[in-house]
């Protein structure tokens, strides 16, 4: 493929398909909706009991392996040992960038992260989450310097009420910006890996708390803005996830919930079932045609 694929990850937002009555999902979303209900509600459960987490999902995603199945388990949100062996043995960002693809996991990072990542270091537990360990791996840089870097809060505050900090319309603008310089620096992947989702669906209470199901609906908007911007700026993208939660805000837990995955730019993918496919797609997607393509 020629130009740069943009990978939205969602953490935590399972299928409106799977989502009850009055969801987050319950609003206007001009750029995503259709292109989620074109694409595929993916299993993230993968046989194994329990509520799918991030780590593993995440994993999933990344190698195209069924990282539960090497885990044992469903286990999250941060890679332990398991999980870091099989992503330095095969993640996406690292086998692209070694068969010479132009990556980049685009999202911000403040100084307080590097400082609880020091602090956690030194007590011998880095905590690094899916996406920035498997791109340090990569050698990437976390903030790489060429491109406008993406909040993963989208302008929100990170917690509850999660209030609006800039408006919706600059995440269209910053999308617009992001692909069109990824195109400009010869980018083949630039990664983006929106977290808020997960934090907001496990705010407690039943019925669903309204500031939760107000922000919820607020952060897919952004989310939407943020693709349509874009696809606006010529860039393909993925839009995924790696399990359930916040489209079912009557549970602060994850779900088992069906999975999103979305596209746009980039060719069809014959029917896919779950999680692990979808990974596997993605790479073939990418190019890295080395393993054996369902
Ligand atoms: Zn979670």
């Amino acid at each position: 493929m020629s130009g740069p694929l943009l990978w939205l990850a969602l953490d935590g937002v399972g299928h409106p398909q799977d989502a009850p009555p009055d969801s987050v999902w319950d609003t206007e979303l001009p750029t995503l909706r259709p292109l989620i209900d074109a694409g595929y509600a993916l299993d993230a459960a993968l046989g194994v009991p329990g509520l799918p987490q991030s780590a593993t999902g995440q994993a999933c995603w990344l190698t195209g392996q069924d990282a539960v199945r090497v885990m044992g388990e469903h286990f999250g949100p941060q890679p332990g040992p398991t999980l870091r062996r099989l992503l330095d043995a095969a993640s996406l960002p690292a086998e692209l960038t070694q068969a010479g693809g132009h990556v980049a996991l685009a999202n911000f990072y403040p100084p307080g992260y590097f400082a609880a990542q020091a602090s956690d270091q030194r007590r011998g537990r880095p905590r690094h989450g899916c996406f920035p360990y498997s791109a340090l791996g990569a050698g990437l840089p976390l903030n790489p310097p060429d491109l406008p870097l993406v909040p993963p809060t989208l302008g929100l505050d990170h917690t509850a009420p999660w209030k609006p900090q800039w408006p919706r319309g600059d995440s269209a603008r910053l999308g617009e910006t992001l692909a069109r310089t990824a195109q400009q620096c010869g980018y083949d992947l630039v990664m983006l890996d929106l977290w808020l989702s997960d934090t907001i669906g496990h705010l407690r209470g039943d019925p669903a708390p309204a500031a939760a199901l107000a922000a919820g609906r607020e952060y897919l908007r952004r989310v939407d803005a943020l693709l349509a911007g874009v696809l606006a700026g010529g860039a393909a993208a993925v839009l995924s996830s790696d399990h359930g939660n916040l489209e079912n805000l009557h549970t602060a837990s994850h779900t088992r919930a069906r999975v999103p995955l979305a596209w746009a730019g980039v060719a069809d993918p014959s029917p896919l079932a779950d999680v692990v496919q979808g990974g596997r797609w993605l790479r073939h997607t990418l190019g890295l045609t080395d393993d054996s393509f369902l």
